[in-house]
């Protein structure tokens, strides 16, 4: 199977001394891959790198197994969308001008995302941070995209709202897509994950199915809390395997 989006060897950053360096990363259709790390590990970053919005200084980004340079402009129309925890609404129009606005089938939407219903014509300026991701999810997600990069697009949310755009996200990868996912409500993103990726220290330290994850899931938690090597060298073993 080609993956939808892939880098290769990897390295991109914001100046002379790369954030991230030597990645390998793919997602193929239909999989939620999950890109976990300590704040700082460089999770945005590989995603920004992937999404042709951050400098790659080597290594390639392969979109549909060919190697792209295209802007980040580019690759949405190429199929990709991006959502971050900062919302891409129009604050000032209503959700029914913001969906219209993202050409999506609004009764498509209501239908999707029930909880929109009754606030199509508010300004989305005046709905919750949790009704706003969801709209911008919504809007992401219409364009029927082949990869869909989310990155924190939970953050500072309710509980409730959080497992529900998870299970929009999981939903949109059952039907195809290939979802890139940094998160980090690291239990509910392995929830919904295929398969897990680690970072530390702006390398990929441990890539493994989210079984493998959830078998050895209070290391993963401490690494990705902490951001230190869980437990002695035996364990760091196992992480780097
Ligand atoms: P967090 O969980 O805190 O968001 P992260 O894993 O997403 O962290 P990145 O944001 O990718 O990590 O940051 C990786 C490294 O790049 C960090 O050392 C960070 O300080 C640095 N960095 C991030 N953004 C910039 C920037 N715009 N300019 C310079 N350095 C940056």
């Amino acid at each position: 199977m080609t993956a939808v989006i892939a880098g290769r060897k990897l390295t991109a950053g914001y100046g002379p001394v790369p954030a991230v360096v030597d990645i390998d990363i793919e997602v193929n259709p239909g999989e939620v891959v999950a890109l976990l790390g300590a704040n700082g590990a460089g999770k945005t970053t590989t995603l920004m790198a992937l999404a042709g919005a951050v400098p790659v200084s080597s290594g390639d980004v392969l979109w549909d197994g060919l190697n792209t340079h295209a802007p980040l402009s580019r690759r949405a129309r190429m199929g990709m969308s991006l959502v971050t925890e900062e919302r891409s609404t129009f604050a000032g129009l209503t959700v029914r001008q913001n969906l219209r606005i993202a050409h999506c089938e609004i009764e498509e939407v209501v239908r999707q995302y029930p909880e929109l219903a009754g606030h199509l014509e508010r300004k989305v300026g005046l709905l919750s941070g949790g009704q706003q991701q969801i709209l911008a999810l919504a809007r992401a997600l219409s364009r029927k995209p082949h990869a869909l990069l989310a990155d924190e697009l939970s953050l500072g949310l309710a509980p409730q709202i959080v497992s529900r755009l998870l299970a929009a996200v999981r939903t949109a990868a059952d039907q195809g897509v290939a979802v890139l996912l940094v998160e980090q409500h690291v239990h509910k993103a392995l929830k919904i994950a295929d398969r897990v990726c680690i970072l530390r220290q702006g390398r990929i330290d441990w890539t493994g199915t989210v079984s493998e994850a959830q078998a050895m899931r209070s290391e993963i938690e401490e690494s990705y809390l902490t951001g230190r090597k869980a437990g002695g060298s035996n364990e760091s073993a196992d992480l780097a395997r």
